[in-house]
């Protein structure tokens, strides 16, 4: 039987994607009507981003799955009813981005960067930095963005720690889990990438106390979610130097509110939620992939488990 995909992101996304989700359907060969209007109760699938048309499930009286076009989830699970399965955008391209993204401020603050982009003054301060070797950066959250950006900065030489829900094995990073790992994951870290999700149990990861675990001076980069900080904590450990700088793609507020002390703060960098996206191209390829399943009886891929709000 046909099954009817109803496309539920944004309205200026659907040209995009209704080409390259209908080539992938149809390239899996699976037996699928796409449309970005439907009669709800003919509904068997969404492809859903929040930002899209629906608020209302109750309406879609037969839906086998709501497929995410986003990655990270928390305004998603309270909306989407339970018992129909949720999956979340894991995909290539979003993990490219995000490696990118990360890698880059990275760099920035291990080369000390800020210091010569400042420092057209014709003083001559000739102080080369130190290798990555040398250099320990601490990735909070080791899921699809996490250990794509652990991987890459491992590549380069850092010597990289991550922290996660779960006990994990990486090669090359050192994996931490639980309370005593997460101290043990921020003593050393020069510089912190939080890459986990927003759920209860990450809100205020880093705080008065678990800021105070990092050494002197340490940089903070959030592509994760502004509720993962506890904002008031980092200012205070900014304006003591306990953090030396933050650069913060995502906030509590989004966008984030002019008035906001991060805007005029010196030591803080503010990106406007552009660390990574979901790419059209090969986003299709896990929504239709996700549907073949679906249709097929066989288990969907990156589903968001409830019980632990990603
Ligand atoms: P995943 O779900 O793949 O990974 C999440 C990681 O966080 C996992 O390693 C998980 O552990 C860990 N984690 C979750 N809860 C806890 C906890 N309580 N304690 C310790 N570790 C925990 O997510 P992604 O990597 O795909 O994405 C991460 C986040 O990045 C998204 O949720 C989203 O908020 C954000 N994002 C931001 C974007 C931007 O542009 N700024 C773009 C896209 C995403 P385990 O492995 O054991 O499950």
């Amino acid at each position: 039987m046909t099954a009817n995909v109803l496309f539920a992101g944004r309205a200026d996304a659907w040209p995009a994607y209704e080409p390259l989700l209908k080539a992938e359907l149809s390239r899996l060969g699976t037996d699928a009507d796409l449309r970005n209007e439907f009669a709800p109760e003919d509904v068997d699938y969404i492809v859903f981003a929040p930002s899209g048309p629906v608020s209302d499930f109750a309406p879609f009286t037969r839906l086998k799955a709501v497929l995410s076009l986003w990655a990270g989830v928390e305004k998603i699970v309270p909306v989407v009813p339970v018992g129909v399965p949720l999956t979340r955008m894991v995909d290539s391209g979003l993990a490219q981005g995000m490696t990118e993204w990360v890698v880059g401020h990275t760099l920035r603050y291990h080369l000390g960067m800020d210091a010569h982009l400042r420092g057209q003054n014709g003083i001559w301060e000739p102080q080369a930095p130190p290798l990555a070797k040398d250099r320990r950066v601490t990735v909070l959250g080791l899921g699809a963005l996490g250990t794509a950006s652990a991987q890459a900065l491992a590549t380069l030489g850092f010597q990289v720690s991550g922290w996660s829900r779960s006990q994990k094995e990486i090669e090359g990073i050192t994996c931490h889990t639980g309370p005593e790992g997460l101290k043990a994951a921020l003593a050393q870290a020069e510089i912190v990438i939080l890459l986990l999700p927003d759920t209860p149990a990450t809100e205020n990861t880093l705080n008065a106390e678990t800021l105070a675990m990092l050494p002197k001076g340490a940089r903070i980069i959030n592509p994760g979610r502004g509720p993962l900080i506890d904002d008031s904590a980092l200012l205070a450990a900014l304006g003591s130097g306990q953090i030396a700088h933050a650069t913060l793609d995502v906030f509590r507020v989004e966008p984030l509110p002019p008035e906001h002390p991060y805007w005029a703060h010196p030591n803080v960098t503010v990106t406007p939620h552009i660390a990574s996206e979901t790419r059209e191209s090969t986003a299709a390829e896990v929504i239709a992939e996700n549907i073949r399943r679906g249709e097929a009886g066989e288990p969907l891929l990156h589903l968001v488990d409830r019980s632990f709000g990603y």
